[in-house]
């Protein structure tokens, strides 16, 4: 249906609206959340998944490459220095195997959200099609795992441990890492592929600490506690905190098996459909080798636009293109609420479950059940109209003077966001530590190399492309550190560092690309726009395109001299 441009201005008013509420209600940007997770919060950031540490002497050696963290960054990274013959790899990860996200998120119901023939890296590799349109979590975990053993990553890796200090040794050209489990290990080359959602973050509510029933974050699921099928919730009254990608998948397994269930919500997820089934066997015999790479390119060919739309574009002036992204992505949101009128049978509920901002301001999710969910007798949607609970007492949280008595409190409440150097200080030539250098802004070279910092490579951090499904991008960037490692071995440097030139280069592009719209400042307040804290210009993700990050990161290898420094 065609709308008067009344009609979107109006929609467009109602989101700034609940943004400026949000702004109002939460002024503390990204202060309002913490992931120091020790003392009484200590326990939500305990790994589950283990009975018990295994026992070892400290490690004191020496590898040529080493891995901080064990998530797909690492594994694809790898399986490309493999392929160019460096063997002294190691993996060096906090959690009990490899996997990142897919070892520690196991909630009810964990999948990925990218089609998984895209999302699974390594797919021709390892001669692998996944068994579902979008795989489930433990698919995921297996395969990081056939990825490591492939690869023979498990021989050199070390589990349970977290890496807690990164120096640079300037006399012996070389990164010397201390870790939580008292050992000392040198690498000529170091990879933070520390994740960019690995480390839990809670919500700083009054009276947390206070709280008596059981409680764990999503990352943590205590399945002890709730059972493998979650049926010692049937007797449970249960709260989850949050709604935004973890929660839409958790809820419905939590709706159907908890006595009751509370979901408090600050402000609503975009919740569109599933398109889910199994994977053709018939379609999977007929894949040749290659099909992933040749489909990944495609799809990054499909998403140029042709010459044809080239010329249809430039006859409109900038602001009439933004006004048209706008009206088409306001008509998206708008097909978004109807499918929540259709869905869910309280009118009340459905309208407190509509989001109101632009597609793409808050993290979009996929679900054909969650929805539906909150028509059952026993679930219970505490909407605090973006607020959020800030106040939980022995017995759970509280709202408008409305204590909730809950057995299960789970908080559902994310991560820090593609921090460098989690669990981990950084400290680069000249004793600079990298948080140091950063207190003024981010500066790196594609959001991977950073000067002061030689032979280190940031994976999955500020300042690189932004890509739905992340992996693609991860991949690239892991491309590129191989040949990078690769180039400096096979001449006969120990060194590679950026020059400050080609890192003040990035730094401004980040910045033009980033001040090409206001949308940052228009999102309702979420982790893609640092909970509204906009004047963060160039500590964000660049925004030129992948195609173009990829170019820039390709030109920068025909010519190495120009961009890095060798010694
Ligand atoms: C619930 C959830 C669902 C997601 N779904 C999707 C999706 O559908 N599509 C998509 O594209 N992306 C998705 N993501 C993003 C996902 O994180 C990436 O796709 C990808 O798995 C990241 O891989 P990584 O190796 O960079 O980081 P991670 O998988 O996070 O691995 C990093 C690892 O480093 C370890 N570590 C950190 N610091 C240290 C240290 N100091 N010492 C030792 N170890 C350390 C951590 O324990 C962690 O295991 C999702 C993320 C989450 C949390």
């Amino acid at each position: 249906m065609k709308h008067e441009q009344a009609y979107y201005d109006e929609i467009k008013q109602k989101f700034a609206d609940e943004r400026d509420l949000r702004l109002k209600l939460r002024p503390e940007g990204t202060s309002q959340f913490t992931s120091d997770l020790s003392g009484d919060l200590g326990k939500y950031a305990e790994d589950p998944y283990v009975t018990k540490i295994s026992e070892r002497a400290p490690i004191n050696d020496s590898v040529e490459v080493l891995f901080i963290g064990g998530g797909f960054s690492a594994l694809l990274t790898s399986a490309r220095l493999r392929e160019r013959g460096i063997e002294s790899v190691r993996i060096v990860e906090r959690g009990s195997d490899v996997g990142g996200t897919w070892y520690w998120n196991r909630y009810p119901g964990v999948a990925c959200d990218v089609v998984s023939y895209d999302y699974l890296p390594l797919l021709d590799e390892l001669d692998y099609v996944p068994k579902h349109h979008y795989s489930r979590g433990d698919e995921i975990l297996n395969h990081c795992k056939a990825i490591a053993k492939k690869y023979n990553l498990y021989d050199l890796a070390v589990f349970q441990t977290t890496v807690i200090s990164t120096t640079w040794l300037e006399d012996e050209k070389t990164w010397c890492l201390k870790t939580d489990r008292g050992d000392t290990m040198k690498a000529k080359f170091v990879i933070c592929a520390n994740g960019t959602l690995s480390k839990p973050k809670l919500a700083r509510i009054d009276g947390i600490e206070s709280y008596q029933g059981h409680s764990f974050h999503t990352s943590r699921w205590d399945y002890d506690y709730t059972g493998q099928d979650l049926s010692n919730l049937n007797d449970k009254v249960v709260g989850i905190i949050g709604t935004g990608a973890t929660a839409v998948q958790a809820v419905p397994a939590l709706g159907q098996q908890s006595k009751e269930l509370y979901i408090f919500q600050r402000t609503p997820s975009s919740i569109d459909i599933r398109d889910d089934w199994q994977t053709d066997q018939a379609w999977a015999n007929s894949l040749l080798p290659g099909w992933q790479t040749e489909r990944r390119n495609k799809a990054i060919r499909r998403s140029q636009p042709t010459e044809q739309q080239l010329h249809e574009r430039r006859k409109y002036t900038q602001a009439e293109k933004i006004q048209h992204q706008e009206n088409n992505n306001i008509d998206y949101m708008m097909r978004i609420h109807r499918r929540i009128d259709k869905e869910v049978d309280d009118p009340v509920v459905a309208d407190a479950l509509k989001p109101w901002y632009m597609f793409m301001c808050k993290r979009p999710c996929f679900h054909n059940e969650y929805l539906a969910t909150y028509n059952r007798q026993n679930v219970h949607l505490v909407d605090t109209h973006g607020e959020g609970i800030t106040q939980i007492t022995a017995q759970g949280p509280v709202f408008k003077d409305q204590q909730f008595k809950l057995d299960l409190l789970i908080f559902a409440t994310g991560f820090e966001v593609q921090k460098t150097g989690i669990y981990n200080k950084i400290i680069g030539k000249g004793g600079l530590d990298l948080e140091h250098k950063y207190s003024n802004g981010i500066r790196t070279l594609f959001g991977i190399h950073s000067v002061d910092y030689p032979n280190l490579f940031i994976m999955g951090g500020y300042q690189a492309s932004f890509q739905f499904n992340l992996t693609y991008m991860l991949q690239t960037q892991g491309d590129h550190i191989a040949d990078c490692i690769a180039h400096t071995r096979e001449n006969g440097f120990d060194m590679i560092e950026p020059h400050e030139e080609a890192e003040q280069w990035w730094v401004q592009e980040v910045i033009d690309h980033r001040g090409k719209t206001t949308r940052n400042e228009d999102c309702t307040p979420g982790y893609y726009n640092f909970e509204g804290e906009s004047q963060r210009r160039q500590d964000g993700n660049y925004n030129g395109g992948i195609t173009r990050y990829l170019d820039h990161m390709e030109s920068s290898r025909a010519d190495m001299t120009k961009h890095y420094r060798f010694s």
